[in-house]
């Protein structure tokens, strides 16, 4: 009896790993848009390194066929209404893109003009959620699809703070702005908790989590081995869309 149950167990860690293991055990799960992995490909020269640019919106900015962050504008509101000073945003928005940078064999440059951004960061003119990140890919037929535009919105509505305090009602913005870049950057919610792009905000770590970094590292190679994995972070919600 007794070793009839430890087959039927080791059968089943057997056929759950058999399904996993592409997507890191769990800890993280690739972006995908109407069934297509996506993902930047605007390297330059060789070695291989991803360059994505990024800016925050100057007036308000519509994308009529984007499903998240289909109007924004600059962050302002959100910043008086949590008495957040923009320099301070700024600097955690940074620090937010310098997770994914220090790790992965990609960079983020911030630049002024919001037209010529890969990366789009405001404030919801259409309140709702928290924070919320759409993805866009060129069309065509390579594999994966190349990512055309990212947009990255904050609700203004809501209370946004800078650091952990426990209150997990008002987000931090350098969490939440990390997994908003996961997104923007081609990764989905893993279904283990323990990671930075899981989808529920936590204040128990504020750096990548070995899931995150194994996704990003699937998608642009990481920087250096994996030795000393890095541990701690934090956000919430976005989802993803598709441009066509
Ligand atoms: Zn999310």
């Amino acid at each position: 009896m007794r070793k009839l149950l430890i087959l039927a167990s080791i059968t089943t860690l057997v056929t759950a790993f058999g399904t996993v293991n592409a997507q890191g055990l769990f800890g993280f799960r690739l972006l995908k848009l109407n069934g297509e992995q996506v993902v930047w490909n605007t390297w330059e020269g060789e070695p291989k390194a991803t360059k994505v640019t990024y800016a925050f919106v100057r007036t308000r900015t519509e994308t009529p066929d984007a499903i998240n962050c289909r109007v924004m504008g600059p962050i302002d509101p959100l910043l008086e209404k949590s008495n957040i000073a923009r320099e301070a945003f700024r600097q955690e928005i940074r620090a937010a893109f310098d997770m994914w940078e220090e790790v992965a064999n990609i960079t983020f440059t911030e630049i002024d003009d919001p037209s010529k951004a890969g990366i789009l960061i405001g404030a919801q003119l259409e309140p709702r959620g928290r924070a919320f990140t759409n993805v866009a890919y060129k069309p065509g037929t390579e594999e994966p699809r190349p990512i055309e535009q990212s947009l990255i919105c904050f609700n203004p509505e809501q209370r946004w703070k800078i650091g952990f305090d426990g209150n997990l009602e008002v987000y931090d913005i350098r969490y939440a702005a990390a997994h908003e870049i996961g997104h923007a950057i081609g990764l989905d919610h893993p279904p283990s908790t323990g990671q930075l792009m899981h989808h529920r905000y936590q204040e128990k770590f504020r750096t990548l989590q070995p899931g995150d970094i194994e996704g990003v590292g699937l998608l642009y190679g990481l920087r250096k081995a994996p030795s000393n994995g890095p541990a701690h972070p934090h956000v919430h919600s976005a989802s993803a869309t598709v441009r066509r």
